[in-house]
């Protein structure tokens, strides 16, 4: 095996990927190295290209939505073998933050973070679940939604088209909120059972009061105050989406009606094994566009453009 790995990094905010070989270094005792075939492409992989939350290191090798398989185990990598199949997704090292990440023929992880996948899941589609699959699905959880909840999923693109997915097979009323209208045969496919176009004012009234979750996606700044007027009594809007502005939130749209606003990162191994098992049981799938790794930056350009439907994945030819 190569000593290198052979990665596509930019050298610069804004800059094109292009191809960048490094020597890892020795393999850590919690480590284990993946050899990666597939990788999904991140809102957030851009906007760590861009710096907008001022952590990136340049170079900068994106992403961190990789399935692979494990080439070597650190001495105290625990609960894996060599050849098992894995994905990885944001890390607790933050895989993309201070590190290479897996745009790359191979990466390299803390062995809590690669998760086995189960063998009823596509390896070709399932990359995007180890970020933006748990990431939509840990509010799930984590609000300890019922079956009979109402769910709104603000913004259909990578993560909120997996997102409805799972408010549909989780047994609720599922409303998506989309700036486009050409999305909406598709995300009724994917399991909406209303489309709202957010760039019209009566949609928000029509629902007043009828959500008991709302999980944002977008990175723009949001409605509040209408968005607070659309949940049903203890209702919570819940913050995925990184919007860089601060969120006007009026204290009477809480305090009537004892509404929340919340907000959460990816989610842990232990959240991932259950939404990996939920996926499989339910053939839940990202909706993907393949491009070869090579022509990563046609992908990110189709990402940016807003053109991804409804999730890009980069198939490794590195290596
Ligand atoms: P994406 O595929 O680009 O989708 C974002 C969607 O937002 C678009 O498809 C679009 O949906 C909507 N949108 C775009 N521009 C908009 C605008 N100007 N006004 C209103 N809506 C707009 O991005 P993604 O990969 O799903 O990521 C979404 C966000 O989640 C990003 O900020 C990303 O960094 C963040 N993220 C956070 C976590 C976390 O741990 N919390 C994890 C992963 C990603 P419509 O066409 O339907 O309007
Ligand atoms: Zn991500």
């Amino acid at each position: 095996m190569a000593t290198k790995f052979q990665a596509l990094a930019a050298s610069a905010p804004h800059a094109p990927l292009k191809p960048y070989n490094f020597d890892p270094g020795a393999l850590g005792p919690e480590e284990v190295e993946i050899q990666v075939s597939h990788c999904g492409v991140c809102h957030s992989d851009l906007s760590m290209l861009d710096n907008e939350w001022g952590m990136s290191q340049f170079p900068f090798v994106p992403g961190h939505e990789a399935v692979g398989t494990i080439v070597a185990l650190g001495e105290h990598a625990k609960g894996l073998k060599i050849g098992r199949r894995v994905g990885v997704g944001w890390s607790g090292q933050g895989t993309i933050v201070s590190r290479h990440g897996a745009f790359a023929d191979r990466l390299r992880v803390q062995w809590t973070w690669a998760r086995p996948l189960p063998d009823a899941l596509d390896p070709a589609t399932t990359g995007p679940l180890l970020c933006g699959g748990i990431t939509v699905f840990s509010p799930l959880l984590q609000h300890s939604i019922p079956s009979t909840a109402r769910v709104g999923i603000i913004g259909i693109g990578g993560l909120g088209h997996m997102a409805l997915q799972f408010a549909n097979k989780w047994g609720c009323e599922v409303h998506a909120f989309t700036t486009s209208d050409n999305k909406e045969a598709e995300a009724r496919k994917l399991g909406a059972h209303y489309v709202h176009n957010t760039k019209r004012d009566v949609e928000l009234k029509k629902i007043a009061g009828s959500l008991d979750l709302i999980i944002s996606t977008i990175n723009v700044p949001l409605d509040i105050p209408g968005l607070l007027g659309t949940l049903a009594p203890k209702g919570i809007l819940h913050v995925v989406g990184a919007v860089l502005e601060p969120m006007p939130i009026p204290a009477f749209g809480l305090i009537m009606g004892q509404k929340s606003v919340s907000g959460s990162p990816t989610g842990s191994p232990t959240a991932i094994d259950r939404m990996l098992a939920f996926s499989a049981r339910h053939s839940i799938a990202p909706v993907t566009e393949a491009f070869p790794m090579s022509k990563v930056n046609d992908a990110l350009d189709h990402l940016r453009a807003g053109k991804a439907r409804y999730r890009i994945v980069l198939v490794n030819d590195q290596s």
